[in-house]
């Protein structure tokens, strides 16, 4: 038997609460797969040690979460192409012997996406520069999105986003200062929420935007998955428009890790009943 072990953070739940372990294991009961998906705790200061011992197991490959997606890259053999841009690892995959390390959290994200609107040619506003938010902003540029506007509240790290995407991609980058409620621009495809403003338990709160400026025509995409309808998709709704929530891009990013470890496409659609069994 392969194990997938998740290789996560310190601050990652206890195994048996781990919705992630949930979801993927259902995958693999479903389909009947001989894989284990085990949550081990590592610290940033364990890391090397842990994926010499993930080697040194055999592993197929794990996940790996916060804070250990940018660190773990210094022990990996090798990076695929959006994970090299991204700077940042969430799945690594054995191949030939290597840990390649992959990035499915942008990928997840515009395989949900596309369920809803061709990205390409499209215009995107993206709250947030951080982590999701760049694997996303990567991803939808290499997907055809044609113009990006950062908006984030550290202008310093939305100004790095926006840069990277001026270097590695054909997309019209741009910043956009948040101040207030953002007023989202008429011609906007695409918005996404990749702060992490509303993750449980902070489920009131706020992403600080201008109701009234979303129109029926935009696709509105909220990265949190737990709760999945969050404030901001509720008033996305409320206004018209078309909604996306964030347990897609966490299904999707499963279904491609799993891809990549057995070779095997497993069904999405019991790995979103089994995460909302869990987040209700
Ligand atoms: P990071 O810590 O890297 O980035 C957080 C981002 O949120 C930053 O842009 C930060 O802005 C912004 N932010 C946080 N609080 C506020 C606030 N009060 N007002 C304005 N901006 C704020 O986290 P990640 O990018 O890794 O994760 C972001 C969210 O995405 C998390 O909630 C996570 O759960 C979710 N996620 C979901 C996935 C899924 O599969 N559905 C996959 C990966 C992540 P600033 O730079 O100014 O601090």
């Amino acid at each position: 038997m392969d194990f997938l072990p998740g290789l996560t953070g310190s601050f990652a739940m206890k195994a048996a609460e781990n919705p992630t372990v949930e979801m993927i294991e259902a995958a693999y009961q479903q389909r009947g797969l001989p894989y284990r998906y085990i949550n081990c705790e590592v610290s940033p200061a364990q890391l090397e040690d842990a994926v010499k011992g993930a080697r040194a197991m055999g592993w197929v490959g794990f996940n790996c979460s916060i804070p250990n997606k940018v660190e773990v890259i210094r022990y990996l053999d090798g990076l695929g192409e959006s994970a090299r841009i991204i700077g940042a690892v969430n799945c690594v995959v054995r191949r030939d012997g290597q840990y390649i390390g992959e990035n499915t959290d942008g990928r997840g994200f515009l395989a949900s996406l596309k369920e809803k609107i061709d990205p390409a040619g499209k215009s995107m506003v993206l709250l947030g520069a951080g982590g999701a938010a760049r694997a996303i902003a990567v991803e939808a540029a290499l997907a055809g999105v044609s113009r990006i506007c950062v908006v984030n509240r550290d202008s310093g790290r939305g100004e790095g986003l926006v840069a990277l995407l001026q270097e590695h991609t054909a997309a019209d980058a741009s910043l956009l200062e948040w101040c207030g409620d953002l007023v989202v621009p008429a011609t906007t495809d695409i918005l996404v929420n990749a702060t992490s403003i509303g993750l449980h338990p902070d489920v009131k709160a706020r992403v600080p935007v201008d109701v009234s400026s979303l129109r029926p025509s935009m696709v509105v995409a909220d990265v949190i998955p737990n709760p999945p309808l969050t404030r901001l998709l509720r008033d996305a709704e409320a206004a018209g428009c078309t909604t996306l929530d964030g347990l897609g891009m966490l299904v999707n990013q499963g279904v491609l890790s799993i891809r990549y470890w057995t070779g095997t496409d497993v069904d999405a659609a019991v790995m979103r009943r089994r995460l909302q069994q869990l987040f209700g």
